[in-house]
C-alpha cells in the first residue's frame, strides 16, 4: 500500500502544509483539504485514476478543495464516475457548493455516486466508524493487498478507535495538541499526542503518524513525538506534504 501525504497540517495552508489530504495507491483519496489539489498537481497524479473520495467530516479544512477538484476532472473531460462517501449529507453539500459557486452546468457531467454515511458499516474493504467531532466525524480503516490503515480524522480521544485500528500496519491519528493542553482539546474535540499514543498502544499498531499539525504547533513537534513515544514503542512519525510512506 503506497500512502502519500498530499496535505499534513490543519485549519490553514502555510507555506510548507496544506490541509488535511491523504493518498492511497494513486486511486483513493481521504479528505480534500485546502490546499490539496495544488500538491496533486505536484504529484503528478492522474486525477482520471481517482475512483473514491472519502471525507471524514465536513470541515472547511477538509473539503475545501473538493470544488476545485470537480471542476478539473470536469474540465479535463473525466468520463469514470467518482465515489464520494462521506457523513449524512456529504450529496448535498457537494451539490450546493457546486451551485453556489456558480459551477457552469458542462461541468457537473461528471457522474458521482455519492454515498452517505453514519458509522458502523463495512464497504468494500472500508470499514466506518463514528469518531468524536463536531460536525460528525468518520474514521475509515482501509484494508488492501493484506494491508490495512487506519485514519481518524479530526477526533477527541475515542475508544473505539481502539478495535477500528486494531493490529493495522499504519494509523494516522490526530494529534492536534500538547499533552498539557488536553483542556482545549476537549473542547474543541481535538486529540493529544499522548492520547494518539494511546490508542496506538492498545490496538497494537505497527506505525503511527501523529496528524494534523498546525502552524503554531510547528516549533513542538520534537515533544509532540515525545509525548506520544511515552504511550506507544512502535515507530511514530510526524510527516510532511508530498512525503510517500510504504506499507
Ligand atoms: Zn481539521
Ligand atoms: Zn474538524
Amino acid at each position: 500500500m503506497k500512502v502519500t501525504f498530499v496535505g499534513s497540517g490543519g485549519y490553514i495552508v502555510t507555506a510548507d502544509r496544506s490541509c488535511p489530504s491523504i493518498l492511497v495507491d494513486g486511486e483513493l483519496l481521504l479528505d480534500c483539504g485546502f490546499g490539496a489539489l495544488k500538491n496533486l498537481r505536484t504529484l503528478n497524479v492522474s486525477l482520471k485514476d481517482l475512483k473514491k473520495l472519502l471525507l471524514t467530516h465536513h470541515h472547511a479544512d477538509h473539503v475545501g478543495d473538493l470544488v476545485g477538484l470537480l471542476w478539473a476532472m470536469a474540465m479535463e473531460g473525466r468520463d469514470k464516475p467518482l465515489e464520494v462517501w462521506g457523513p449524512e449529507g456529504t450529496d448535498r453539500l457537494t451539490m450546493d457548493l457546486l451551485e453556489y459557486m456558480n459551477t457552469p452546468p458542462e461541468y457537473t457531467v461528471i457522474k458521482i455516486n455519492f454515498r452517505n454515511l453514519a458509522g458502523g458499516e463495512t464497504l468494500n474493504g472500508v470499514k466506518v466508524l463514528k469518531a468524536i467531532h463536531k460536525p460528525v466525524n468518520l474514521a475509515y480503516r482501509i484494508e488492501r493487498n493484506g494491508k490495512s490503515l487506519c485514519y481518524s480524522g479530526d477526533t477527541s480521544y475515542c475508544e473505539q478507535l481502539i478495535s477500528l485500528a486494531s493490529k493495522c500496519n499504519l494509523l494516522i491519528h490526530d494529534a492536534v495538541f500538547l499533552d498539557e493542553q488536553r483542556e482545549i482539546a476537549v473542547l474543541t474535540n481535538h486529540s493529544t499526542a499522548g492520547e494518539a499514543g494511546r490508542v496506538a498502544r492498545a490496538a497494537g499498531v505497527e506505525k503511527l503518524v501523529l496528524f494534523h499539525i498546525l502552524p503554531f504547533n510547528r516549533a513542538f513537534e520534537a515533544e509532540l513525538l515525545k509525548q506520544a513515544k511515552r504511550e506507544f514503542d512502535g515507530e511514530i512519525l510526524i510527516v510532511k506534504d508530498l512525503e510517500v510512506l510504504e506499507v
